[in-house]
């Protein structure tokens, strides 16, 4: 019997604008509404704390437990639990953005942390593409197009297809376009600058657009696209491979086939299963669940066949 328990999490639905029905109708979440963007399957964020769906601490939310727990994510130092994961539904696209880094954050934003976030693709279409980096040359240039209103000629698409992964640094120009099924890995932070809206009206009214911002915090010139990409849909099976490894996080795809042990040495680890159905340690899992694996766990027997996104905090 081990003496730590896996964490499983109920997640907060999300209702946007841009939002579709693929998290209600493929995924074992409930909301209502038309549009549902997000869910927010590991969160300790104020505006999506998630309860703690069984065992020793149900009921408890996520800000809660790391509060009072800290053991269980390795002490870790950090004063708020530093990453949030979605899975994001974008049935229409959402507006062009850019996030501040976390010195801009603290001092504009009420201490808030800035956001690097990163995109596994779970599904999209055949020819789709989505909105990274841009083309100004200078910040004089840039100021310039977006006067002029000239987002078109600004903003440069890049061709992407299932099982990318997408690395997304604080004053990159970034947009999910529709018909992508994102599982996103991201600090945890709701702070965003909106840079365009492609003259969208919600609700009769055009969304604000945080030009000075997004002037001050945009990356000139910006070369994310170059090395932002990766391909990481025909992985091998039964390993644990590495996607990204920032200041923040490391993010791992792992494809279980039969059976597959490993170590959890991190100060934790989060795990989403994107697709298929197994056992973690015994405990039935399937597409959809999130769940932390806490400190000092040590061996984790995984078995049936399951695609999963893992991630750990970096201190
Ligand atoms: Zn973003």
């Amino acid at each position: 019997m081990k003496d730590r328990e896996l964490i499983f999490l109920e997640p907060v639905m999300k209702e946007n604008v841009w939002g579709g029905q693929r998290l209600v109708t493929e995924f074992p979440y409930k909301a209502e509404g038309a549009a549902i963007g997000e869910c927010w399957g590991i969160s300790a964020h104020p505006h999506g704390d998630c309860k703690i769906a069984q065992g020793t601490y149900r009921g408890m939310t996520l800000s809660e437990l790391y509060a009072k727990h800290r053991d269980l994510f390795g002490d870790l130092s950090n004063e708020q639990f530093p990453l949030l994961i979605k899975i994001i539904d974008a049935k229409e696209k959402l507006s062009i953005q850019v996030h501040p880094n976390d010195a801009y954050a603290k001092e504009h934003e009420n201490g808030s942390l800035g956001k690097t976030e990163c995109w596994y693709v779970m599904d999209c279409d055949s020819d789709a593409k989505l909105v990274i980096g841009h083309n100004a040359k200078t910040r004089e240039e840039l100021t310039q197009m977006i006067h002029d209103g000239k987002y078109e000629d600004l903003i440069r698409y890049i061709p992407i297809r299932k099982g990318d992964f997408i690395q997304i640094d604080p004053g990159t120009v970034h947009a999910i376009t529709g018909g992508f099924l994102i599982l996103e890995t991201q600090q945890s932070s709701d702070i965003t600058y909106r840079v365009y809206d492609y003259g969208r009206l919600v609700d009769g009214k055009p969304r604000p657009i945080h030009v000075s911002q997004s002037i001050e915090v945009i990356n000139v010139p910006d070369e994310a696209d170059i090395k932002a990409v990766k391909h990481a849909e025909a992985l091998p099976v039964n390993t644990l491979n590495l996607l990204e490894s920032c200041r923040y996080y490391k993010v791992w795809k792992l494809n279980v086939e039969n059976e597959f042990s490993m170590l959890q040495e991190n100060p934790f680890l989060l795990a989403s299963v994107l697709d298929g159905e197994g056992s973690i340690d015994g405990v039935l899992v399937k597409k959809g669940a999130h769940l932390i694996i806490p400190a000092g766990y040590g061996k984790v027997e995984l078995k049936g066949s399951m695609e999963m996104i893992l991630s750990t905090a970096v201190e």
